[in-house]
Protein backbone atom coordinates (compact mmCIF):
# COMPACT_ATOMS: atom_id res chain seq x y z
CA UNK A 1 0.00 0.00 0.00
CA UNK A 2 1.81 3.36 -0.90
CA UNK A 3 0.63 6.35 0.42
CA UNK A 4 -0.22 9.72 -1.39
CA UNK A 5 1.84 12.59 -1.97
CA UNK A 6 3.78 13.75 1.41
CA UNK A 7 4.25 17.96 -0.17
CA UNK A 8 2.33 18.70 2.80
CA UNK A 9 4.28 17.23 4.56
CA UNK A 10 7.39 18.13 4.02
CA UNK A 11 6.57 21.77 3.85
CA UNK A 12 5.37 21.45 7.33
CA UNK A 13 7.80 18.77 8.92
CA UNK A 14 11.20 19.54 7.27
CA UNK A 15 12.21 21.33 10.06
CA UNK A 16 11.77 18.30 11.95
CA UNK A 17 14.15 16.87 13.77
CA UNK A 18 16.47 19.54 13.53
CA UNK A 19 15.75 23.41 14.60
CA UNK A 20 18.63 24.03 12.38
CA UNK A 21 18.25 22.47 9.51
CA UNK A 22 19.35 24.60 6.26
CA UNK A 23 16.78 26.57 4.30
CA UNK A 24 18.09 24.46 1.43
CA UNK A 25 17.08 21.22 2.76
CA UNK A 26 13.00 22.38 3.19
CA UNK A 27 13.22 22.53 -0.46
CA UNK A 28 13.61 19.38 -1.14
CA UNK A 29 11.84 17.30 -3.70
CA UNK A 30 9.48 15.02 -1.57
CA UNK A 31 11.17 11.37 -1.72
CA UNK A 32 8.71 8.60 -3.31
CA UNK A 33 8.81 7.09 -0.12
CA UNK A 34 6.15 4.21 1.86
CA UNK A 35 4.05 4.31 4.84
CA UNK A 36 3.13 0.64 4.70
CA UNK A 37 0.24 -0.66 6.00
CA UNK A 38 1.07 0.74 9.62
CA UNK A 39 0.11 4.07 8.18
CA UNK A 40 -3.06 2.78 6.85
CA UNK A 41 -4.11 1.37 9.62
CA UNK A 42 -4.32 5.01 12.10
CA UNK A 43 -7.59 5.72 12.37
CA UNK A 44 -8.43 9.57 11.39
CA UNK A 45 -7.19 12.26 14.27
CA UNK A 46 -9.78 12.73 16.60
CA UNK A 47 -10.28 16.65 17.21
CA UNK A 48 -11.16 16.05 21.00
CA UNK A 49 -9.24 17.77 23.79
CA UNK A 50 -9.31 14.98 25.64
CA UNK A 51 -7.40 12.68 23.25
CA UNK A 52 -3.87 11.49 24.65
CA UNK A 53 -1.16 12.96 22.96
CA UNK A 54 0.68 10.25 21.44
CA UNK A 55 4.32 12.11 21.70
CA UNK A 56 3.57 11.83 25.55
CA UNK A 57 3.96 8.29 26.13
CA UNK A 58 6.49 7.90 23.87
CA UNK A 59 8.53 10.45 26.03
CA UNK A 60 7.31 8.58 28.89
CA UNK A 61 8.72 5.37 27.41
CA UNK A 62 12.27 7.38 26.74
CA UNK A 63 12.67 7.96 30.50
CA UNK A 64 11.51 4.72 31.20
CA UNK A 65 13.94 3.56 28.72
CA UNK A 66 16.97 5.58 29.48
CA UNK A 67 16.67 4.95 32.99
CA UNK A 68 17.01 1.56 32.90
CA UNK A 69 19.65 1.23 30.17
CA UNK A 70 21.30 3.83 31.56
CA UNK A 71 23.56 3.00 34.19
CA UNK A 72 24.89 0.01 32.71
CA UNK A 73 25.84 1.51 29.52
CA UNK A 74 27.78 4.66 30.68
CA UNK A 75 28.43 3.55 34.14
CA UNK A 76 26.41 6.26 35.86
CA UNK A 77 22.83 7.24 36.73
CA UNK A 78 20.84 8.69 34.87
CA UNK A 79 19.73 12.11 35.23
CA UNK A 80 16.20 12.78 34.03
CA UNK A 81 15.70 16.02 31.80
CA UNK A 82 15.63 19.01 34.75
CA UNK A 83 12.94 20.88 32.38
CA UNK A 84 11.46 17.67 31.31
CA UNK A 85 9.16 17.80 27.91
CA UNK A 86 6.83 19.88 26.37
CA UNK A 87 4.37 19.46 23.81
CA UNK A 88 3.13 22.93 22.22
CA UNK A 89 0.54 23.61 20.03
CA UNK A 90 1.96 25.98 17.08
CA UNK A 91 -1.81 25.88 15.61
CA UNK A 92 -3.19 27.67 18.51
CA UNK A 93 -0.53 29.90 19.83
CA UNK A 94 0.25 31.00 22.98
CA UNK A 95 3.20 30.87 25.25
CA UNK A 96 6.55 28.91 24.54
CA UNK A 97 8.55 26.96 26.49
CA UNK A 98 12.32 26.37 27.59
CA UNK A 99 14.44 27.71 23.62
CA UNK A 100 10.98 28.71 22.37
CA UNK A 101 9.46 32.36 22.89
CA UNK A 102 6.33 31.66 21.14
CA UNK A 103 4.51 28.12 20.53
CA UNK A 104 3.98 29.60 16.90
CA UNK A 105 7.58 28.85 16.24
CA UNK A 106 7.99 25.58 17.00
CA UNK A 107 5.44 24.52 13.88
CA UNK A 108 6.87 21.30 12.51
CA UNK A 109 9.46 21.11 14.61
CA UNK A 110 10.74 19.34 17.83
CA UNK A 111 14.29 19.82 19.26
CA UNK A 112 16.28 19.51 22.76
CA UNK A 113 16.78 23.03 24.57
CA UNK A 114 20.49 22.52 25.98
CA UNK A 115 19.88 25.29 28.05
CA UNK A 116 17.02 24.25 29.82
CA UNK A 117 17.96 20.32 29.57
CA UNK A 118 14.34 19.76 27.62
CA UNK A 119 12.61 18.91 24.83
CA UNK A 120 9.60 20.75 23.03
CA UNK A 121 7.89 19.42 19.80
CA UNK A 122 4.75 20.77 18.30
CA UNK A 123 1.58 18.94 19.11
CA UNK A 124 -0.27 21.03 16.52
CA UNK A 125 1.47 19.97 13.44
CA UNK A 126 4.20 17.48 14.14
CA UNK A 127 2.74 15.08 15.84
CA UNK A 128 -0.28 14.19 13.75
CA UNK A 129 1.58 14.55 10.52
CA UNK A 130 4.31 12.00 12.19
CA UNK A 131 1.75 9.28 13.08
CA UNK A 132 -0.99 9.83 10.39
CA UNK A 133 1.52 10.16 7.43
CA UNK A 134 4.29 7.57 8.45
CA UNK A 135 2.58 5.57 11.66
CA UNK A 136 3.42 5.72 15.45
CA UNK A 137 6.82 3.97 14.45
CA UNK A 138 7.76 7.44 13.05
CA UNK A 139 6.83 9.72 16.26
CA UNK A 140 8.78 7.77 18.13
CA UNK A 141 11.76 7.86 15.79
CA UNK A 142 11.81 11.06 15.99
CA UNK A 143 11.49 12.36 19.53
CA UNK A 144 13.84 9.50 20.31
CA UNK A 145 16.18 11.55 17.44
CA UNK A 146 15.74 14.54 20.06
CA UNK A 147 16.20 12.40 23.21
CA UNK A 148 20.00 11.39 21.80
CA UNK A 149 20.87 14.91 21.79
CA UNK A 150 19.73 14.72 26.09
CA UNK A 151 22.05 11.62 26.14
CA UNK A 152 25.00 13.62 24.64
CA UNK A 153 24.32 16.27 27.26
CA UNK A 154 25.00 13.57 29.71
CA UNK A 155 27.91 11.45 28.48
CA UNK A 156 29.24 14.31 26.02
CA UNK A 157 30.39 15.74 23.23
CA UNK A 158 28.47 18.18 25.66
CA UNK A 159 28.15 21.82 23.76
CA UNK A 160 31.33 22.38 26.15
CA UNK A 161 33.23 19.10 24.52
CA UNK A 162 32.11 20.94 20.71
CA UNK A 163 33.40 24.05 21.37
CA UNK A 164 36.44 22.83 22.21
CA UNK A 165 36.83 20.40 19.18
CA UNK A 166 35.05 21.68 16.94
CA UNK A 167 37.03 19.23 14.30
CA UNK A 168 36.21 16.18 15.99
CA UNK A 169 32.42 16.83 16.76
CA UNK A 170 30.98 18.63 13.78
CA UNK A 171 26.91 19.00 13.48
CA UNK A 172 26.80 16.17 10.86
CA UNK A 173 28.51 13.64 14.08
CA UNK A 174 26.26 14.92 16.51
CA UNK A 175 23.07 14.33 14.13
CA UNK A 176 24.22 10.97 13.06
CA UNK A 177 24.96 9.88 16.98
CA UNK A 178 21.83 11.23 17.64
CA UNK A 179 20.00 9.08 15.36
CA UNK A 180 22.10 5.82 16.30
CA UNK A 181 20.31 6.17 19.75
CA UNK A 182 17.21 6.49 18.32
CA UNK A 183 17.98 3.28 16.28
CA UNK A 184 18.48 1.48 20.13
CA UNK A 185 15.02 2.53 21.25
CA UNK A 186 13.45 1.53 18.33
CA UNK A 187 14.99 -1.78 18.91
CA UNK A 188 14.22 -2.07 22.22
CA UNK A 189 10.72 -0.99 21.06
CA UNK A 190 10.33 -4.06 19.28
CA UNK A 191 11.53 -6.35 22.27
CA UNK A 192 9.13 -4.76 24.75
CA UNK A 193 11.60 -3.05 26.45
CA UNK A 194 10.88 0.20 25.60
CA UNK A 195 8.03 1.11 28.29
CA UNK A 196 4.56 0.90 26.82
CA UNK A 197 6.05 2.24 22.83
CA UNK A 198 6.20 -0.96 20.69
CA UNK A 199 6.85 -1.86 17.32
CA UNK A 200 6.15 -4.36 14.65
CA UNK A 201 9.87 -5.66 14.18
CA UNK A 202 9.60 -5.71 10.25
CA UNK A 203 8.65 -2.30 10.57
CA UNK A 204 11.91 -0.36 10.69
CA UNK A 205 11.79 0.73 7.24
CA UNK A 206 8.39 2.99 7.69
CA UNK A 207 9.44 3.77 11.56
CA UNK A 208 12.80 5.49 10.09
CA UNK A 209 10.98 7.07 6.84
CA UNK A 210 10.77 11.14 8.45
CA UNK A 211 14.05 10.84 9.16
CA UNK A 212 15.57 9.88 5.67
CA UNK A 213 12.87 12.10 4.07
CA UNK A 214 14.20 15.13 6.11
CA UNK A 215 17.73 14.70 5.04
CA UNK A 216 20.80 17.82 3.70
CA UNK A 217 20.88 18.75 0.31
CA UNK A 218 23.50 16.85 -1.82
CA UNK A 219 25.46 20.10 -1.53
CA UNK A 220 25.60 20.97 1.90
CA UNK A 221 28.85 21.25 3.41
CA UNK A 222 29.14 18.10 5.28
CA UNK A 223 31.44 20.14 8.49
CA UNK A 224 28.87 22.89 8.40
CA UNK A 225 26.94 23.42 11.64
CA UNK A 226 23.68 22.53 9.95
CA UNK A 227 24.78 19.17 8.01
CA UNK A 228 22.54 15.80 9.35
CA UNK A 229 23.48 13.72 6.75
CA UNK A 230 21.67 12.64 3.53
CA UNK A 231 19.49 9.74 3.90
CA UNK A 232 21.74 6.82 3.27
CA UNK A 233 24.28 8.33 5.93
CA UNK A 234 20.96 8.84 9.05
CA UNK A 235 19.81 5.03 7.57
CA UNK A 236 23.21 3.85 8.65
CA UNK A 237 23.50 5.66 12.07
CA UNK A 238 20.13 4.09 12.54
CA UNK A 239 21.04 0.89 11.57
CA UNK A 240 24.07 1.15 13.81
CA UNK A 241 21.95 1.90 16.80
CA UNK A 242 19.64 -0.87 16.25
CA UNK A 243 22.26 -3.78 15.63
CA UNK A 244 24.26 -2.16 18.35
CA UNK A 245 23.65 -0.76 21.74
CA UNK A 246 23.53 3.24 23.30
CA UNK A 247 27.66 2.76 24.52
CA UNK A 248 28.34 1.73 20.84
CA UNK A 249 26.36 4.77 19.52
CA UNK A 250 28.73 6.48 22.16
CA UNK A 251 31.85 5.09 20.52
CA UNK A 252 31.13 5.28 16.75
CA UNK A 253 32.70 8.04 15.06
CA UNK A 254 31.99 9.46 11.37
CA UNK A 255 34.56 6.35 10.09
CA UNK A 256 31.92 3.99 11.61
CA UNK A 257 30.12 4.68 8.66
CA UNK A 258 30.18 4.80 5.34
CA UNK A 259 29.07 9.05 4.85
CA UNK A 260 28.55 10.04 1.40
CA UNK A 261 27.32 13.40 2.40
CA UNK A 262 30.51 15.86 0.79
CA UNK A 263 31.99 13.09 -0.93
CA UNK A 264 34.38 14.38 -3.51
CA UNK A 265 34.53 14.65 -7.25
CA UNK A 266 30.65 14.09 -7.68
CA UNK A 267 28.51 16.27 -9.56
CA UNK A 268 26.35 18.17 -6.74
CA UNK A 269 24.57 20.25 -9.66
CA UNK A 270 23.18 17.30 -11.92
CA UNK A 271 20.14 18.27 -13.12
CA UNK A 272 19.13 16.62 -16.47
CA UNK A 273 18.69 13.27 -17.52
CA UNK A 274 22.58 12.18 -17.92
CA UNK A 275 21.21 9.75 -20.50
CA UNK A 276 19.86 10.76 -23.44
CA UNK A 277 16.89 8.01 -23.14
CA UNK A 278 15.64 4.86 -21.54
CA UNK A 279 17.94 2.56 -23.51
CA UNK A 280 21.34 4.52 -22.97
CA UNK A 281 20.39 4.11 -19.08
CA UNK A 282 19.67 0.32 -19.75
CA UNK A 283 22.62 -0.34 -21.62
CA UNK A 284 24.80 1.62 -19.29
CA UNK A 285 23.03 -0.20 -16.14
CA UNK A 286 23.76 -3.94 -17.85
CA UNK A 287 27.26 -2.97 -18.93
CA UNK A 288 27.97 -1.28 -14.75
CA UNK A 289 25.99 -4.72 -13.66
CA UNK A 290 28.11 -7.02 -15.84
CA UNK A 291 31.64 -5.52 -14.70
CA UNK A 292 30.49 -5.97 -11.32
CA UNK A 293 29.45 -9.39 -11.29
CA UNK A 294 32.19 -10.74 -13.36
CA UNK A 295 34.36 -8.63 -10.16
CA UNK A 296 32.79 -9.60 -7.36
CA UNK A 297 31.45 -12.93 -8.29
CA UNK A 298 33.57 -14.36 -10.84
CA UNK A 299 30.25 -15.38 -12.18
CA UNK A 300 29.03 -15.32 -16.10
CA UNK A 301 28.02 -11.85 -17.00
CA UNK A 302 24.59 -10.91 -16.45
CA UNK A 303 22.37 -11.80 -19.59
CA UNK A 304 21.65 -9.03 -21.72
CA UNK A 305 17.82 -9.15 -21.37
CA UNK A 306 18.27 -9.44 -17.19
CA UNK A 307 18.48 -5.73 -17.27
CA UNK A 308 15.10 -4.14 -18.33
CA UNK A 309 12.85 -1.49 -16.88
CA UNK A 310 9.21 -2.27 -16.26
CA UNK A 311 6.49 0.14 -16.77
CA UNK A 312 6.00 0.16 -13.04
CA UNK A 313 9.30 1.15 -12.19
CA UNK A 314 9.86 3.91 -15.00
CA UNK A 315 6.83 5.43 -13.12
CA UNK A 316 8.13 5.65 -9.95
CA UNK A 317 11.38 6.10 -11.03
CA UNK A 318 10.58 9.30 -12.23
CA UNK A 319 10.24 11.80 -9.62
CA UNK A 320 13.18 10.40 -7.94
CA UNK A 321 15.67 10.29 -11.14
CA UNK A 322 17.41 7.75 -13.45
CA UNK A 323 19.82 6.02 -11.02
CA UNK A 324 16.22 5.27 -8.92
CA UNK A 325 15.49 3.48 -12.67
CA UNK A 326 18.69 1.73 -13.03
CA UNK A 327 18.90 0.58 -9.32
CA UNK A 328 15.65 -1.12 -9.75
CA UNK A 329 16.93 -2.92 -12.96
CA UNK A 330 19.81 -3.84 -10.88
CA UNK A 331 17.56 -5.25 -8.23
CA UNK A 332 15.16 -7.05 -10.27
CA UNK A 333 18.58 -8.96 -11.97
CA UNK A 334 20.14 -9.22 -8.49
CA UNK A 335 16.91 -11.45 -7.72
CA UNK A 336 16.61 -13.32 -10.35
CA UNK A 337 20.45 -13.87 -9.78
CA UNK A 338 20.72 -14.69 -5.77
CA UNK A 339 16.88 -14.96 -4.77
CA UNK A 340 14.50 -12.40 -3.35
CA UNK A 341 14.69 -10.42 -0.19
CA UNK A 342 17.51 -9.65 2.11
CA UNK A 343 19.83 -11.35 -0.62
CA UNK A 344 18.71 -9.27 -4.21
CA UNK A 345 18.77 -6.15 -1.35
CA UNK A 346 22.21 -7.00 -0.21
CA UNK A 347 23.91 -7.52 -3.84
CA UNK A 348 21.91 -4.41 -4.79
CA UNK A 349 23.33 -2.06 -1.97
CA UNK A 350 26.70 -3.59 -2.84
CA UNK A 351 26.14 -2.78 -6.36
CA UNK A 352 25.59 0.99 -5.44
CA UNK A 353 28.03 1.00 -3.25
CA UNK A 354 30.53 -0.10 -5.91
CA UNK A 355 29.36 2.11 -8.90
CA UNK A 356 29.67 5.51 -6.00
CA UNK A 357 31.35 6.83 -6.03
CA UNK A 358 32.25 7.46 -9.89
CA UNK A 359 34.60 10.24 -10.48
CA UNK A 360 33.37 12.66 -13.00
CA UNK A 361 31.08 13.67 -15.68
CA UNK A 362 27.02 11.93 -15.98
CA UNK A 363 27.39 8.50 -15.05
CA UNK A 364 26.00 6.08 -12.90
CA UNK A 365 27.35 6.84 -9.54
CA UNK A 366 28.68 10.02 -10.57
CA UNK A 367 25.80 12.37 -8.87
CA UNK A 368 26.15 12.80 -5.25
CA UNK A 369 22.53 12.06 -4.43
CA UNK A 370 23.04 8.68 -6.43
CA UNK A 371 23.11 6.60 -2.80
CA UNK A 372 19.91 8.46 -2.04
CA UNK A 373 18.02 7.77 -5.35
CA UNK A 374 18.83 4.23 -4.94
CA UNK A 375 17.76 4.21 -1.32
CA UNK A 376 14.42 5.91 -2.23
CA UNK A 377 13.43 3.14 -5.02
CA UNK A 378 13.91 0.58 -3.25
CA UNK A 379 12.05 1.89 -0.22
CA UNK A 380 9.17 1.98 -2.62
CA UNK A 381 9.47 -1.98 -2.46
CA UNK A 382 8.54 -1.68 1.14
CA UNK A 383 11.20 -3.72 2.85
CA UNK A 384 10.73 -5.56 5.57
CA UNK A 385 13.38 -5.15 8.40
CA UNK A 386 15.66 -7.71 7.56
CA UNK A 387 15.80 -6.97 3.52
CA UNK A 388 16.19 -2.93 4.69
CA UNK A 389 19.58 -4.13 6.74
CA UNK A 390 20.86 -6.37 4.01
CA UNK A 391 20.74 -3.58 1.91
CA UNK A 392 22.34 -1.08 4.03
CA UNK A 393 24.87 -3.86 5.01
CA UNK A 394 25.81 -4.36 1.41
CA UNK A 395 25.93 -0.75 0.49
CA UNK A 396 28.31 0.46 3.59
CA UNK A 397 30.26 -2.72 3.36
CA UNK A 398 30.20 -4.76 0.23
CA UNK A 399 29.72 -7.84 -1.41
CA UNK A 400 31.60 -9.39 1.21
CA UNK A 401 28.31 -8.95 3.79
CA UNK A 402 26.06 -10.61 0.94
CA UNK A 403 27.90 -14.12 0.62
ZN1 LIG B 1 19.16 16.50 15.97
Amino acid sequence: MRRGPLKLTAAVAAVVIAATLPASAQALPVPVATAGAAAAAITPAATSTTVADPAESVMDSLADYWSAVFPAQFGQSFVRLSSGTAGLDSGVGGNGSMCVTEASQIMGNAYYCPQADGIVYDTGVLVPVLEHDYGPGAVAASLAHEYGHAIAARVGPTVTDRAQDPKKYPALFVELQADCYSGTFLKAATEQRAGGTTLDPDRLATAVSPLLDFRDAVGVDPAGNTAHGLGTDRLQALVHGWLGSPAECHDMTLKSLRITLGTRGVRTDGSLPRFADDTALRQATRKSLTAFLATETGAAAVRADDVRFTAEQRATATPIGQFALASAGVHAAMTRAFGPGPSAACWTGAWVGAVFPTRGGDRLGSWAGDPDEALDMFRTTEPDTATLLAYTAGFAEGSAACR
